[in-house]
């Protein structure tokens, strides 16, 4: 249909009627030179047919799943940029609920796996006795090293912890009370300071799946909700 959108185009191949025995000439002939009325025609019997047609579609869509399937996912391939662009403002648009969706899918996940998740975890730090203390040892050498005005951080932390709640720095989330975590901005294992200016308030899960990485490395994981 492209190559018939250019009006001048449409009036051209209008003016010249093509011999009868041509029959798709003919037909896009007669189509161009009749081309309000037919659109008109097919636009009236859409709107009568309109809840018969979609619900045929809607039919056809549900006792074909593997088609409507790999449709979307073939235009969805060959359309990367638009699909990027349209998930980003959907995750800015719906932050909380997702935020809240995935804490639930978590918290329903450690509920119902919590024996074993727990018992997972304890076998872990049982054999990796020697890694942990060697880690948390490094972390306050770091710490005491790259520490500024301890007094002034402690102030603030109690200052935060006092109020009713705070946002994420990194999702806008509201938390309060224990669920309150401080972050490092620069990691101090990448050698940030401990100091109020590199420091942030985090959610759990901000805080926890962000780790000792950079903004630019968790980004890349995708395993945030912020939009950077
Ligand atoms: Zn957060």
């Amino acid at each position: 249909m492209a190559k018939w959108q250019n009006a001048q185009q449409v009036q051209d191949v209008a003016t010249v009627r093509p011999a009868r025995n041509d029959a798709k000439a003919y037909r896009r002939w007669h189509y161009l030179k009749n081309r309000a009325k037919v659109l008109q025609q097919s636009k009236d019997w859409y709107l009568n047919n309109k809840e018969r047609k979609l619900s045929k579609a809607s039919d056809w869509a549900a006792s074909h799943p593997d088609d409507i399937h790999r449709h979307c996912k073939k235009w969805r391939d060959s359309n990367k940029e638009h699909e990027r662009y349209r998930n980003k403002e959907y995750h800015s648009a719906n932050r909380c609920s997702i935020n809240q969706k995935q804490r639930d899918r978590m918290r329903l996940h450690y509920l119902k796996n919590r024996d074993s998740l727990l018992a997972k975890n304890r076998e872990w730090r049982q054999r990796n006795k020697a890694y942990i203390l060697h880690q948390a040892a490094k972390r306050r050498a770091l710490k005491k090293l790259s520490t500024v005005n301890l007094g002034m951080i402690r102030g603030w932390m109690a200052y935060i912890k006092s109020l009713p709640f705070v946002r994420c720095y990194y999702c806008s989330e509201e938390i309060r009370g224990p669920e309150i975590h401080f972050d490092h901005i620069v990691p101090l294992a990448k050698g940030g300071p401990h100091c109020i200016e590199n420091l942030c308030v985090a959610c759990q899960h901000c805080n926890c799946s962000k780790r000792d990485k950079s903004i630019r490395a968790w980004v890349k994981l995708g395993q945030q909700f912020l939009e950077l």
